[in-house]
């Protein structure tokens, strides 16, 4: 936390525009003293939650082994005291695929989930029950999937619905950084302690220095979405090439996990068309 405040400080003297601070943490180690620093910066949180107590506790131990979920529940309820604004993030594996109950039950506001990105199939939900479970809400026969799914479906239709056409995917590594606790920028969070994905040191570098460097390496991952399999794509102007860190360390994984997120993707712009056909079909009928 001294570390934090430091480079809030830093930041705070050395330059005229105000920033967005933004942390991911599990809040486990939230108290009262850090959440008043927050609420004076108004810093925004990204709470790591990846189900309920079992599942949670499952996939995030604390570094001693021991149970986690108390008290990133506890750090939660610090934030909503203090107003500060969260959202919670699960990381969705085949080890808590059937999230929808547990949303509803905490009744967290802002919620995202993120498919994991792992080396092999290990932890890879299955895609072919979460096409089921779409299927089945979508056909009306079941009305209990979670808000959270549908609200990925439904900004992928209103891209259609909108022509929105998406040509990058995310700016990380040039609109918003990562910064760690030494001072080290990373591309973006989930860079953040990879040499590779380095951008320069707060304390180091100028700023100039550190604009530069964001924008070679943005610029020379960013050739990975100009691929031949994105150019061919049917997705390719709805997609933007996905996330480029993500394209980037899976260059090396085995074909299948690189597919596997571009399944996933078409198989929401999918159902997405299904959704907004029905729409178009309901106008013209009323
Ligand atoms: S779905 Fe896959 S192949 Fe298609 S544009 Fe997106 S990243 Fe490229």
């Amino acid at each position: 936390m001294e570390r934090a405040k430091k480079i809030v400080e830093y930041i705070e003297k050395n330059f005229d525009q105000k920033p967005a601070y933004n942390i991911t943490t599990n809040g486990t180690l939230l108290n009262e003293e850090i959440a008043r620093f927050m609420k004076k910066y108004d810093f925004k949180v990204m709470i790591s939650i990846d189900g309920d107590e079992r599942e949670h506790n499952l996939l995030r131990p604390l570094k001693n082994k021991e149970d986690s979920f108390k008290k990133t529940i506890e750090g939660i309820k610090l934030l909503e005291k203090y107003e500060i604004p969260y959202i919670t993030r699960m990381t969705v594996t085949k080890f808590n695929q059937d999230f929808d109950n547990f949303w509803i039950k905490y009744n967290f506001k802002n919620i995202v989930r993120a498919f994991v990105a792992p080396e092999d199939y290990t932890l890879l939900p299955d895609l072919r029950e979460y096409n089921k479970k779409i299927e089945s809400y979508i056909s009306g026969e079941d009305k209990t999937i979670s808000g959270i799914i549908l609200s990925s479906i439904n900004v992928r239709k209103n891209r259609i619905k909108n022509k929105n056409q998406l040509v990058i995917n995310c700016f990380g590594g040039v609109r918003e950084v990562s910064l760690s606790a030494d001072g080290n920028l990373y591309m973006c969070h989930r860079a953040t302690g990879n040499e590779k994905y380095y951008i320069g040191n707060i304390f180091k570098n100028t700023h100039n220095e550190i604009i530069k460097s964001a924008y070679k390496l943005f610029n020379k991952i960013m050739v990975g979405i100009e691929s031949e399999k994105c150019n061919k794509c049917w997705a390719r102007n709805l997609c933007g090439g996905g996330c480029h860190l993500k394209n980037d360390l899976q260059k090396t994984y085995p074909e299948e996990i690189q597919n596997y997120f571009c399944d996933l993707i078409k198989l929401e712009y999918e159902w997405a068309m299904v959704l907004l056909s029905k729409e178009i079909i309901n106008k013209v009928t009323v």
